[in-house]
């Protein structure tokens, strides 16, 4: 089966924040408690994470991910990158046979973004980065850097990725085609570039994932009517609305969508 599972479905600041709890969201209903962003995507056995929150070790273990081809980031801010020391232990493979969880040497993990998004992350974290692909004896994670560039496709196993061009956004953010259709993830945004709008309409789009940091646009992220208006555009079978800051209550998102959009939550497993 090909799935793909919302590892997180809040915005920077999770739900609820530190400093204003939960905001507009009804605390009863559970689909509210959100942890920060991150998408899974597996195919066989073919594992693809998409960014790696502070929250992703959480996530990892609560979906019994043990196991990563790749990891893609849409851009390098914060609430997309703080997890990438808990990559560490994607480096080594887990042994089951003997019941018991065995660590073996593994390989260093490889990771993809542009250029700008590579330095910024080498700026920033870069004890994790390494060129040798090689495992050396450390405890330190061992992520190998590819740099992407827009329209250019990348197969892991027999994936296929096709990253696009994203902005309005205060960085300039990369969204993922997976095989041509079946998945499409769209990153922090509040335009879509024409380029990449004439891509989107020309394949079928089975699932797409898009954010709404917040119901009402602002500055820099679209709000509801933006996301509507380019639903309608592209035209995927169905759409699943994450990156929810603490103004959007799920069931009021819930009813402010067209058919086949609905707000997304932790851990929903979207089948491909
Ligand atoms: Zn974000
Ligand atoms: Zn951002």
């Amino acid at each position: 089966m090909t799935k793909a599972i919302i590892l997180g479905s809040g915005a920077a600041s999770g739900v609820p924040t530190i400093s204003d709890g939960w905001g507009a969201c009804d605390a009863s209903e559970s689909k509210n408690r959100r942890s920060r962003a991150g998408v899974y995507f597996e195919d066989g056995a073919t594992h693809i994470l998409i960014d790696s929150s502070a929250d992703v070790r959480e996530q990892l273990i609560a979906n019994n991910i043990r196991r990563l081809n790749a990891v893609f980031y849409t851009h390098a801010h914060a609430d997309h990158t703080m997890g990438i020391d808990d990559l560490r232990a994607l480096n080594y493979h887990i042994d089951d046979i003997t019941g018991m969880q065995k660590k073996v040497q593994g390989q260093a993990l490889d990771i993809y973004a542009v250029e700008p998004h590579i330095a910024e992350i080498r700026r920033r974290f870069d004890y994790v980065l390494t060129d040798e692909k090689a495992r050396e004896q450390t405890h330190r994670p061992q992520l190998c850097p590819h740099e992407i560039q827009f329209g250019q496709p990348i197969m892991i196993g027999g994936v296929k990725i096709m990253p696009l061009e994203f902005a309005g956004h205060t960085v300039v953010t990369i969204g993922y085609v997976f095989n041509d259709g079946q998945l499409v993830l769209i990153p922090d945004y509040k335009e879509i570039p024409a380029q990449t709008l004439a891509y989107l309409q020309k394949i079928d789009v089975n699932v797409l994932i898009m954010p709404l940091t917040a119901v009402e646009e602002c500055r820099y992220h679209a709000g509801i009517d933006i996301d509507k208006h380019y639903i309608a555009q592209i035209r995927p079978q169905r759409t699943v609305l994450t990156h929810l800051g603490p103004k959007c209550d799920y069931q009021k998102v819930l009813q402010l969508c067209p058919p086949h959009v609905e707000p997304a939550f932790d851990n929903m497993v979207l089948e491909l």
